[in-house]
């Protein structure tokens, strides 16, 4: 059964064990001594000391975090949260997944990530614009339009970006720095799609991927029923758009907890309960959700759209869904994965379901290096585009391996006869591959300096 009381979620531990699942499979990584550990190991990582005067005249000094995992394919590229779990080892975990994701969505960017540890429902406007500030001076020329360059996650938005660009600015006079940050408001260089993104794209892949016959036993999304765990910038924009596509979104949550209706729930009124109260519980005629029985009611898809270790080893036995899609980056730990699998429940990796932002992202930057702007048709078609070609990609990855799996796994037990039998390629796999591949043919190329 499961393993709740032993199971590590370590979010560094769970980008390695992902990371070491694909090794076996990925062409030379083994062959190139050293390659593997090389690729996974963070190339900067920054702590900054913030004090920040609050409203009441304290000091409070906060940590923040900058971690660039890789920059061999462009410069680094991810968003910045503030979160009261923010520590060097998560920071560092997502940094890494960017990497894989920016080389799977085909976008000119290696993989960073910040943070900075608060809790954001706690702080006032002020507050938070002055820790923004601190943070991006503190900073100073780690990130910047061809180092390293930030975007909204969990608890930032278009307002904080606008903040991060105008410090930035102000530390840079006399040059366009707009490419610095993406995910600015739009009146400030900001992308036409941008905020929707990460949803858009999401829809895209699912839609593709049962276009394509990658999800067996859809044959659209009409009158399909949807859970969504996270009711943020994802989960919001998720529930509208599968709604909109004929889904029937049955259950929402956010931190408060959630509502169900077998029937579907009406989203435009969700969305009006949810800016009126403050949360999406208790909507009248919904029946209400503990926290977390979001993942566990009967459903077709599962979008766990929150933070990462939602599905774990302990409550997957219990997920009722047919396919899980991860909005967030590392919401199912490899426990969950492992039992999710062997009881027939596919998942879309997060590094396929969510790259959509960054993929928006790197329109922004294209556009605001080029002292332009794109109308949103353009930037809905582009994106479709990625996102089709990162679905096709791991879908031929996968069949590669499920084709040669006997091979690889030789080729495996002659390097490492001690280590147990290869798992089954599944789509977080093939993804990792897909992505491992790119990275692993750039640094071949370019070789090690000097
Ligand atoms: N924070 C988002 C992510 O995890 C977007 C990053 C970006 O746009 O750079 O993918």
């Amino acid at each position: 059964m499961s393993k709740p009381a032993t199971e590590d979620l370590n979010l560094y531990h769970i980008a390695k064990a992902q990371f070491d699942a694909a090794v076996p499979f990925t062409t030379k990584l083994e062959g190139w001594r050293g390659l593997a550990e090389w690729l996974f190991r963070p190339e900067r990582m920054v702590e900054v000391t913030l004090p920040v005067e609050m409203d009441d005249g304290y000091v409070h000094t906060f940590t923040g975090y900058r971690v660039l995992h890789d920059s061999s394919r462009g410069p680094g590229k991810g968003g910045i949260r503030f979160h009261p779990s923010v520590t060097e080892d998560e920071v560092t975990a997502l940094a890494t997944w960017m990497t894989w994701k920016c080389a799977l969505a085909d976008v000119p960017f290696g993989g960073a990530k910040g943070g900075v540890r608060c809790d954001p429902p706690t702080l006032s406007v002020r507050e938070k614009r002055r820790i923004t500030r601190r943070y991006i001076a503190a900073l100073g020329d780690s990130i910047g339009p061809h180092r390293d360059i930030p975007a909204p996650d969990l608890y930032t938005d278009a307002q904080t970006m606008a903040w991060v660009y105008d410090t930035y600015s102000m530390m840079h006079p006399g040059k366009n720095n707009l490419a610095a940050v993406t995910g600015k408001p739009l009146d400030l260089g900001g992308s036409e799609g941008r905020e929707a993104a990460t949803a858009t794209g999401l829809l895209l892949v699912i839609q593709h991927l049962i276009a394509v016959g990658g999800l067996p036993g859809f044959n659209g999304l009409n009158g399909v029923t949807v859970a969504i765990q996270g009711f943020g910038n994802v989960g919001n924009h998720c529930a509208r758009l599968f709604s909109q596509a004929g889904a029937a979104v049955v259950a929402v949550s956010d931190v408060a907890g959630g509502i169900f209706d077998p029937n579907g729930l009406d989203i435009a009124r969700v969305e009006v309960h949810a800016k009126e109260t403050g949360s999406v519980v208790q909507l009248p005629g919904t029946k209400p959700l503990a926290t977390n029985e979001v993942l566990e009611v009967p459903c077709a898809i599962l979008i766990p759209a929150a933070i990462e270790t939602q599905i774990t080893a302990e409550n997957a036995p219990r997920v009722q869904a047919a396919v899980v899609v991860e909005g967030a980056n590392g919401p199912t730990t490899p426990g969950a994965d492992e039992i999710l699998q062997q009881r027939g429940i596919t998942v879309v990796p997060d590094i396929l379901a969510n790259p959509g932002g960054v993929v928006v992202s790197y329109f922004e930057w294209v556009q605001n290096l080029a002292n332009t702007s794109w109308a949103d048709e353009e930037v809905a078609r582009l994106l479709e585009e990625k996102m089709r070609r990162a679905t096709d990609v791991v879908l031929a990855t996968r069949a590669r391996l499920v084709d040669g799996f006997e091979r690889y796994q030789a080729a495996w037990a002659a390097v490492r006869p001690d280590d147990p039998p290869l798992p089954r390629p599944t789509l977080r796999i093939a993804a990792h591959v897909a992505a491992l591949e790119r990275c692993r043919r750039v640094a071949e190329s370019r070789g090690v300096w000097p």
